[in-house]
């Protein structure tokens, strides 16, 4: 039986299609989903028998979705290199050298750091992906899991299309649901075009989405189109994985053709601002894909290249960027910013009916944040209202205070339930010392931009 819970004396900001916000509204939890949303004063009367979490000073909210994002270990180990080069010497050495144990501590540290921050939703691409499923399940998280697959030499240590039907066969949809597995490839260097064509087959057949990363790299891109006569998107719909169903990553250098085929298909856009000022790789031109109406999610990237999933911070950037590289300071508003961390999130994983706003039916994925502290005062509603602004431009991950996923207490007072985080970061230190040690060998001692093997 799950437990009734409401949510009193907060700011609730629904994310629905109206903006509602209840000041001094409350949310009634039951049988893990959102059951009642309402005045404080009357819903603490009808429904007096639920536990109570007291939100008054704070923001209540749907949990945020990341929409991209790599489990991982080496936070702080790979910097100050460009994109191609990083990936050949720091990351895909670790690929090599990675065990499946290590891949299991990386996703439960990537996944209690998530929580903890206020991710209720990770769309996670990473190898050995059945212990991020475990991962998921023992913490509580709602994940969707998409392996890296690369059947590219030299890139065969990555995950094989074999073994993402396996998981899709064995994982989907379980833990009561919260697991997902899609279909996952690495990108247009690491996969051949076989791979894309059994992708979108695959995904067909077992009704999953697809997962890749769409351009980062101005050079990559200029490169593929040297070679295949067309732009990245534009080859990606040429083997057929263009669709509602599929989300891109960065989408950071687009041509008009690209943008063009992303609104006509539907496919969605994972915006990682951090990753890309981080990688140099450029500023993806997100406001133009909303204008045209292309659905635009939020994420992280790795720890690699962050250096933390923290989307309440990651969500700053992105408006921030916009305004700059279009000179236009009335471009993008914080709302929209809350809406893309949600349900933009949510509708790219298909997912936009069960989560990403808080609608009665709708699961009870929520989170709280408490603005009872200096860097978010004054806390004001009415004709001065700042809630969603200082949401976005001045809150981080560690103003969380409550997570709730399917209607399952996760975080209360900051503190990890299902987990213990210091054994969780004990794991990790030891898995990625070992794991480091290894890679040594991997490491090139030449780099090779990789467009070379296309
Ligand atoms: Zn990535």
């Amino acid at each position: 039986m799950k437990k009734d819970y409401l949510i009193t004396g907060g700011t609730v900001l629904t994310v629905n299609s109206a903006n509602d916000i209840w000041h001094d509204g409350a949310v009634l939890v039951s049988g893990g989903r959102i059951a009642d949303i309402g005045p404080s004063a009357e819903l603490s009367v009808k429904y007096a028998g639920a536990d109570v979490i007291d939100a008054a000073g704070k923001a209540v909210l749907p949990g945020l979705v990341n929409l991209h994002l790599h489990s991982g270990l080496i936070r702080g180990t790979a910097e100050d290199m460009p994109v191609f080069e990083w990936l050949a010497k720091h990351v895909d050495p670790k690929h090599r050298a990675l065990k499946e144990p290590e891949a299991h501590a990386a996703s439960m540290l990537c996944y209690a750091e998530s929580l903890l921050a206020g991710t209720t939703t990770v769309l996670d691409m990473y190898r050995y992906m059945h212990r991020s499923a475990d991962a998921a399940e023992t913490l509580g998280m709602r994940a969707v899991l998409s392996p890296y697959v690369a059947d590219n030499p030299p890139y065969l240590y990555f995950e094989s299309m074999d073994k993402n039907v396996r998981l899709i066969e064995e994982r989907h949809e379980t833990a009561d649901g919260r697991v997902h597995v899609w279909i996952g490839l690495e990108h247009l260097a690491y996969c051949t075009e076989d791979a894309y064509k059994q992708a979108a087959k695959l995904a067909e057949k077992y009704g999953v989405g697809i997962h890749t990363h769409g351009e980062e790299s101005k050079r990559m891109a200029r490169d593929l189109h040297d070679k295949f006569g067309v732009w990245p998107v534009e080859l990606f719909h040429r083997r057929g994985i263009l669709g509602p169903r599929t989300v891109l990553a960065h989408c950071v250098w687009m041509e008009e053709a690209e943008l063009d085929l992303l609104q006509k298909t539907g496919t969605s856009v994972a915006h990682c601002p951090v990753s890309n000022l981080k990688l140099a790789s450029g500023i993806s031109p997100v406001a133009a894909m909303l204008e045209r109406g292309i659905n635009v999610g939020i994420g992280t990237d790795g720890v690699k290249e962050n250096n933390n999933l923290d989307m309440l911070e990651e969500m700053k950037f992105v408006p921030l960027l916009q305004k700059v590289s279009r000179l236009d300071a009335r471009v993008m508003k914080a709302g929209e910013v809350l809406r893309m961390a949600t349900m933009g999130g949510a509708k790219a994983l298909g997912l936009d009916r069960e989560i990403g706003s808080l609608e009665i039916g709708k699961k009870a994925d929520i989170i709280v944040v408490d603005f009872k502290k200096p860097h978010l005062a004054p806390f004001l509603t009415g004709k001065y209202d700042n809630i969603v602004s200082n949401l976005v431009y001045s809150a981080s991950g560690q103003d969380v205070d409550t997570v709730m996923v399917d209607g399952k207490l996760l975080v209360e007072g900051k503190r990890l339930l299902t987990g213990n985080v210091e054994a969780i970061m004990a794991d990790a230190q030891q898995a990625v010392e070992e794991l480091l040690a290894r890679r040594e060998a991997f490491v090139p001692k030449e780099f090779v931009f990789p467009s070379s093997r296309l």
